[in-house]
């Protein structure tokens, strides 16, 4: 069996294998994990589970590739087509990829198929439209030279993604790599392997040579970080926690001084102002929040409200927040599903606590919804000082946490006060008050009167704590091509 078997009417998921060198194989230890339908708790299907032997497998197929295989000699033009025939294939099975991505993560099927899928889609053919575009420069050099520089794939790229979006972080990592030429070791989240092998199926069918796109579920000590300390990857691209980007970064460092480029936590600013219009940011404020069951590493999770408008603002939140309908991920109806596992179910109710204890005033929620699976109600908290825990760290699950503040300069100060600097928003109708406090907020990225906007062609990343490096647009190419300088005496 190759990985993942989808059937037109459900979803019938085999036991799934690795993939290397263009082939499905068992991991050499033989070893397999479950992965869990987060709305049940129940296994799905076991999925072969790599570890450092499987990764020097899979660096030496890849490495081959780069230095040997079709691929290096591949025109650029090829390597789009090859993109956008796997995109091609993508929309073509994009229900079957959408409900399976809803059965792994939990997040509802109707989400999945109107977000996920079609940002994924397009960043490949994004990305499949750069293959042939990105060029270096001629350089005029003092003396009798001709200089130019090229943009040359960085070579053999580990990539460790995140559970909270899977697909989509597959996409933004597999797209800018393969598009310049690189080649590529992705290692899915544990908790959620299942779409990530079915776009490799899509991968083989598009016609990818041999050892271009390997794929090795497993978990982050064992299979992540012999990526990040492997002597022969030239790179390695990690999302997730900004714990385990410092352990990336230090292997890097103690290995072979691979590149590295990370896209970490944040506890984004979501900054009100009286003159809002109270009801589009009402709703946007609360989709800030809670899209995604709250796991988004840019999730507007300190809301700055002004004085004013802080005690309706409050009531008014905590009133959508209740008529959030929290349920089975595949009803229609559906806009909150589980939290992705029990870690992460137990950490969110562990914040709802501490909420509680330091003093913040609970408006909505507060309790799990159902006796299993992974569902908790929509969270909202008032009267939420800085110093609070819910109001420092990063709690990934649907708590909101309102926060009063009274003029400009003192929100933005306090909306710097962070380790992190991810994102950030502002809501008012002032357009200069929106445009200062967008330039004074160290974030990568900062919304007006929006949120979660999110285009390929627009650059991601972190200031801080929350990254290194940037994802999607044109600059997200940099972090895949290494720049040669050619001189040459005339
Ligand atoms: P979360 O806490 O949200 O699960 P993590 O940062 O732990 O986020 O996980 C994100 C990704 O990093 C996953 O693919 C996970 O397996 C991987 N990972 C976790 N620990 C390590 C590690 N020590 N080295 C490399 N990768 C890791």
């Amino acid at each position: 069996m190759a990985s993942v078997v989808s059937q037109a009417e459900g979803i019938a998921v085999g036991p799934t294998k690795l993939l290397i060198n263009n082939k499905w194989v068992s991991s050499k230890s033989g070893k397999t994990f479950p992965t869990l339908n987060p709305a049940t708790g129940e296994e799905i299907c076991r999925i072969a589970e790599a570890d450092s032997a499987d990764v020097d497998e899979a660096v030496k197929a890849a490495r081959r590739a780069f230095d040997e295989g079709p691929w290096h000699k591949m025109n650029p033009s090829e390597r789009g087509r090859l993109m956008n025939r796997l995109a091609d294939l993508m929309e073509k099975h994009a229900d079957e990829l959408a409900r399976l991505e809803a059965l792994d993560n939990g997040k509802p099927y109707a989400v999945a198929r109107a977000a996920d899928l079609p940002l994924s889609i397009a960043c490949y053919r994004y990305y499949a439209g750069w293959a042939d575009k990105v060029h270096g420069k001629t350089i005029p050099v003092n003396g009798n030279y001709f200089c130019y520089t090229r943009h040359e794939p960085v070579g053999v790229v580990g990539q460790i993604i995140p559970w909270n979006f899977p697909l989509l972080m597959q996409a933004w990592k597999l797209g800018p790599a393969l598009s310049t030429g690189n080649t590529v070791i992705l290692k899915p989240a544990e908790q959620t392997p299942l779409t990530a092998l079915r776009v490799g199926e899509l991968a083989l069918e598009a016609g990818y040579p041999e050892g271009v796109l390997n794929i090795l579920p497993g978990y982050g000590p064992t299979a992540g970080a012999a990526l990040a300390r492997h002597w022969d990857v030239d790179k390695v691209a990690f999302t997730g926690s900004t714990e385990v980007g410092k352990l990336i970064m230090e292997a890097a460092a103690q290995s072979n001084l691979k590149r590295v480029t990370l896209e970490l936590g944040g506890k984004s600013p979501n900054i009100v102002f009286a003159d809002a219009g109270m009801e589009e940011t009402i709703e946007g404020c609360h989709f800030a929040l809670f899209f995604n069951q709250g796991q988004c590493c840019c999730a507007g999770s300190r809301l700055f409200v002004e004085e004013k408008i802080y005690d309706e603002f409050v009531e008014r939140s905590a009133a959508r927040a209740r008529r959030r309908t929290v349920g089975d991920p595949f009803d229609p109806k559906t806009e909150q599903g589980p939290q992705v596992d029990q870690d992460q179910f137990d950490k969110v109710m562990g914040y709802i606590e501490s909420g509680k204890k330091q003093g913040a005033k609970l408006v909505a929620g507060g309790a799990r919804v159902g006796e299993r699976g992974y569902f908790i109600q929509p969270t909202v908290f008032a009267d939420v000082r800085d110093e609070m825990k819910i109001a420092q760290e990063e709690i990934f699950g649907p708590v909101m946490s309102i926060i009063k503040f009274k003029s400009v300069d003192e929100v933005v100060q306090r909306a710097n006060k962070t380790m992190y600097g991810l994102a950030a928003a502002v809501w008012t109708r002032d357009i200069t008050n929106a445009l200062g406090v967008a330039n004074s907020v160290r974030a990568g990225t900062v919304w007006v009167n929006c949120y979660d906007v999110f285009d390929a062609a627009a650059p991601f990343g972190g200031f801080k704590q929350s990254g290194i490096g940037r994802e999607l647009g044109e600059y997200g190419l940099q972090n895949y091509t290494e720049i040669k300088t050619v001189t040459v005496k005339l």
